[in-house]
């Protein structure tokens, strides 16, 4: 087969995930390839791309390279075009996140989302339960997003745990599906109201006497009252809201 050449150009916000930065890249191959493995030999993640036009047509990730070829590619915000051959899900709300993100977790859960998290799991389980039960990964791993096996799924591109909370909320349009306090903070199951006479047992002697209005994990059976955190979990949703709410 004689080598061939594939143009590509990266819009948008694509170009965070390029080498050099520029959007313009040129690859030249001797074999055909899809164009799911030609964009991420480029560095970007598949689930990143929301439409490919080869040569001005839509096309998918396994549309294969096999002659001189322009291809546009671009990112999952600014739908205004070619509505119907995106390739990701907008509306995402379950999702599985890889180790080192404990806290990007615990905003999500607090906001009510469904988020499985396992910082002792490994790629493989990871990868495992990803395609059991069809959550968007979220990572920080460039390597594992790329994995065919993922659908779905966000780069992280802040390493700050509040800044990775709005780059998730607003990649998958989460702001007007905030649940707050219904979701175990620990283990990801949901809250359900319960008597004070059923946990009284369970409380600090201060606990009893202040709070009426009680809460208990279905998964772990941790108890939840409206105590002292309350308020700054409080003001942290606040924070989330305002921030959201402000123009990019
Ligand atoms: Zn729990």
């Amino acid at each position: 087969m004689s080598a061939f050449t594939v143009r590509l150009k990266f819009h948008s916000d694509l170009s965070f995930f390029l080498k050099s930065k520029t959007v313009l890249v040129e690859r030249q191959f001797r074999e055909k390839a899809s164009i799911k493995d030609v964009i991420e030999s480029c560095g970007v993640p598949h689930p990143e791309v929301d439409l490919i036009l080869v040569n001005g047509q839509p096309a998918d990730f396994a549309h294969v390279a096999d002659r001189d070829t322009d291809v546009d590619i671009y990112p999952v915000n600014g739908r205004t075009f070619f509505q119907e051959n995106r390739l990701q899900t907008a509306h995402i709300k379950k999702f599985i996140a890889d180790g080192h993100l404990g806290k990007l977790v615990h905003h999500l859960r607090l906001l009510g989302f469904d988020v499985m998290y396992d910082p002792a799991a490994e790629d493989r389980q990871l990868l495992g339960a990803i395609k059991s039960a069809q959550r968007a990964l979220l990572t920080r791993d460039r390597r594992l997003l790329m994995h065919a096996i993922v659908q779905h799924g966000y780069y992280l591109r802040s390493q700050y745990p509040f800044e990775q909370t709005i780059e998730v909320l607003r990649r998958f349009n989460l702001s007007s599906a905030f649940a707050p306090f219904t979701r175990c903070l620990r283990c990801n199951a949901l809250l359900e109201e319960v008597e004070k006479g059923e946990v009284i047992e369970q409380l600090e002697p201060l606990t009893k006497i202040y709070y009426e209005q009680f809460r208990r994990c279905a998964g772990c059976g941790q108890i939840y009252w409206p105590g002292s955190h309350f308020d700054k979990l409080l003001r942290r949703i606040e924070g989330i809201r305002a921030t959201l709410a402000m123009k990019r």
